[in-house]
C-alpha cells in the first residue's frame, strides 16, 4: 500500500472517508456500518417506529429519499410485523420530475415495495408549473405546503401509521436557523412525533443526523449512486443562502450542523406543554390541524383564488 493513502481506524483498509468533528478515517464497509448503525439509533432512542407500524416513505427519487428507502429496508428485519411502502408525489414539474419519478419506480420494483404516486393535477387540478406561473420567487414555499398535503393524503389512502421522510442533518440545520431568522418559534419546536392528538399520522425523519456529503458516499459506496437533475426552482431560495452559510462553518468548525440540533432540541423540551407548543387547531375548510383559523393550503388556495 502507498505510505500515503490514510488507514481505516478500524482495521487495516484504505480509508475512503474522513470523519473530521471524530478525527476518524474509515473504510468503504465501516463507513456503511456506522451510517446503518447511527440511523437505527436515531430511529430507536426517539421512538420512531415501533411493532405493527406501516412506515410510508416519502420517495421522490432523488438522493435522500433513496437512501432513506435502501436504509429502512435494510434495517427492517429488526423490526418485527413493521412494513414499509413508497409514495412518490408527482408535481409536476417539466423536464425534473420524470426522471425521478422513473428512479423511483426502479428502486421499488428491486426492493419489492409496494409503490404509491399521487399528483398535484389529481389533488389540485393543476400542476406546480402551472399554479407557479408569476409566482416563481415564492416556489419552494408554495409546493412545501401541497407536497406535505399530498404526502399525507397518499399516507392515508395507503393505510400508514408513520410518514418517513428523506430529510438530512443540513436540510434539518438549515430550517432550525431560517426559523430562528424568521423568528417563528413555533414552527422551531413544532415536532409532530410528539404529538399526542392522534389527529395526523406523525412524520418521521430517520435521517436527521447524517450528513448530505455522507448520503453522497453511502450511494456512491452500495452503487446506487446517480446524477439526477436538481429542483429547476431552488434558485429562488432563502434557503440556499442559509445552505452556504452553514456548510461555511462546518467546515471552519465541524459538529457546528449537530450542535444546532441539540440546541433546538433543547428548546423543544423546554418549551413542551408551554403555549407555543400546543396551539394546535382544526382548519375550518378542511378540518386539517393547523395553528390558525385556516391550515396553510386553504390559505394558499384561498390566496391562488381556487
Ligand atoms: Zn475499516
Ligand atoms: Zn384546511
Amino acid at each position: 500500500m502507498q505510505p500515503d493513502v490514510p488507514v481505516c481506524s478500524l482495521c487495516t483498509e484504505p480509508a475512503v472517508v474522513y470523519q473530521r468533528s471524530l478525527n476518524r478515517h474509515l473504510c468503504g464497509t465501516h463507513f456503511t456500518a456506522d451510517v446503518e448503525f447511527r440511523v437505527a439509533d436515531t430511529i430507536k432512542t426517539q421512538q420512531m417506529i415501533v411493532r405493527q407500524d406501516r412506515v410510508a416513505v416519502a420517495l421522490s427519487g432523488g438522493k435522500d429519499s433513496t437512501a432513506l428507502l435502501l436504509l429502512l429496508h435494510h434495517l427492517l428485519p429488526v423490526w418485527e410485523d413493521v412494513r414499509l411502502i413508497a409514495i412518490t408525489v408527482d408535481e409536476g414539474i417539466e423536464g425534473y420530475r420524470e426522471e425521478t419519478v422513473r428512479s423511483a419506480e426502479q428502486l421499488t420494483r428491486r426492493l419489492g415495495i409496494e409503490h404509491h404516486s399521487i399528483s398535484f393535477t389529481a389533488l389540485f387540478g393543476d400542476s406546480l408549473d402551472v399554479i407557479l406561473s408569476g409566482r416563481e420567487t415564492q416556489a419552494c414555499s408554495i409546493c412545501g405546503i401541497l407536497r406535505k398535503k399530498a404526502l399525507v393524503v397518499g399516507a392515508q389512502l395507503a393505510g400508514a401509521t408513520k410518514l418517513a421522510t428523506g430529510h438530512n442533518l443540513d436540510d434539518e440545520a438549515q430550517s432550525v436557523l431560517m426559523n430562528i431568522f424568521r423568528g417563528d418559534l413555533q414552527r422551531l419546536v413544532r415536532n409532530s412525533r410528539l404529538d399526542s392528538s392522534g389527529k395526523f399520522i406523525p412524520r418521521i425523519k430517520p435521517l436527521s443526523r447524517i450528513s448530505e456529503k455522507e448520503i453522497a458516499t453511502y450511494l456512491m459506496l452500495n452503487d446506487v449512486w446517480r446524477e439526477l437533475p436538481e429542483c429547476p426552482y431552488t434558485r429562488y431560495a432563502l434557503r440556499r443562502e442559509v445552505r452556504s452559510m452553514i456548510s461555511g462553518f462546518e467546515y471552519k468548525h465541524p459538529g457546528t450542523m449537530l450542535q444546532l440540533m441539540k440546541s433546538k432540541e433543547k428548546i423543544e423540551r423546554y418549551c413542551k406543554g408551554s403555549m407555543i407548543s400546543e396551539a394546535l387547531h382544526s382548519c375550518r375548510e378542511c378540518g386539517d390541524p393547523c395553528s390558525g383559523d385556516l391550515c396553510q393550503v386553504c390559505l394558499l388556495r384561498q390566496s391562488l383564488g381556487k
